[in-house]
């Protein structure tokens, strides 16, 4: 490969197909953390005072964000929360290494194990409706825990580790099922409301999953590499191929269709997605209708081991 971009002395190491940039590890390292700096500040993500709390599974995107706020926000409160969802080995294995880096980084740690705190595990979802596709309750039973604890907890803002691929690869879903209720949720800043919705964050919004590789493996940032054991196989890898030829054909793919979807479509699409939010009457956490999803997928559970 050839000589780095920016220094000239080192080889590269790291190719940036959307920006025809070469970089040499030490170099991709400082582009990468300019890169988290400016999106922060562009979307005016923390400010002085802000007590973060950021949501960290032991994978590689959830990790890489939790050491680079340590190292760029140092004098910010930061706690992780991370939720041991009881599947099987995996789950203890993704707790494992977090409670390590976290330990390392000098950052506290909130675990909520659901089996404990809530007396059911994800797997528990076979038996219902869904059945082999667990991936779907598991993202309602986090979004809702994750908020629940940061808003019970006083945190002003919760961050996740969204990466730009998966940012793409949601609204290319969310379009296909004109899904408008969570294609206009897709944004760097999710603001928050009193009555129980914490703002949500997304600092690696502009960076591609490799580029979150790069920078784990330059930094000796621990992460898990196993597969989730319940992951919904054939339809996420599906949609992963195409959104993989989309960027073949156009390296800046993704960068560009965010920012259509900020720039062009969000701002339309507004007046559509103004959702009456009540409380649930079973939890008093914000609802759309009388009974959050989160209860009712629950409740789910409950009759079936009612009826069996
Ligand atoms: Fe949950 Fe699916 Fe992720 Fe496994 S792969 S942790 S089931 S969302
Ligand atoms: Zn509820």
């Amino acid at each position: 490969m050839a000589r780095c971009k920016f220094c000239g002395l080192n080889r590269a190491e790291v190719y940036l197909d959307y920006a025809r940039l070469s970089l040499c590890p030490s170099c991709f390292t400082s582009f990468y953390e300019n890169k988290v700096r400016k999106i922060v500040s562009k979307y005016k993500m923390v400010r002085d005072g802000d007590r973060l709390a950021i949501a960290v599974s032991g994978g590689k995107d959830s990790s890489v964000l939790l050491y680079v706020f340590r190292k760029l926000f140092p004098n910010l409160s930061i706690t992780g929360i991370h939720i041991n969802l009881g599947i099987s080995e995996y789950s203890d294995y993704c707790e494992e290494i977090i409670r390590d880096f976290a330990k390392r980084l000098n950052v506290e740690l909130i675990i909520v194990n659901i089996k404990e705190e809530y007396g059911f595990k994800i797997e528990d979802f076979k038996n219902t409706f869904y059945r082999r596709k667990l991936c779907a309750p598991c993202g309602v039973v986090k979004r809702y825990i994750l908020n629940k604890i940061a808003f019970e907890r006083g945190f002003t803002k919760l961050a996740t580790g969204h990466n730009l691929d998966d940012l793409v690869a949601f609204l290319l879903n969310h379009y296909i099922h004109g899904d408008v209720d969570q294609i206009v949720r897709i944004k760097p800043v999710l603001p928050g409301s009193k009555i129980g919705f914490v703002t949500k964050i997304k600092p690696l919004c502009e960076i591609t999953e490799m580029e979150n590789i790069f920078y784990a493996e330059y930094n000796q940032i621990p992460y898990r590499v196993e597969e989730c054991p319940l992951s919904s196989g054939p339809t996420v890898e599906t949609r992963r191929e195409i959104l993989e030829l989309l960027i073949r054909k156009n390296p800046s793919f993704r960068h560009i269709f965010f920012k259509s979807h900020l720039k062009r479509i969000l701002p339309a699409l507004k007046v559509e997605s103004s959702v009456m939010l009540d409380k649930c009457r079973n939890c008093g956490m914000p609802s759309s209708s009388k009974t959050c999803s989160f209860c009712k997928l629950v409740s789910k559970i409950a009759l079936k081991s009612v009826s069996n």
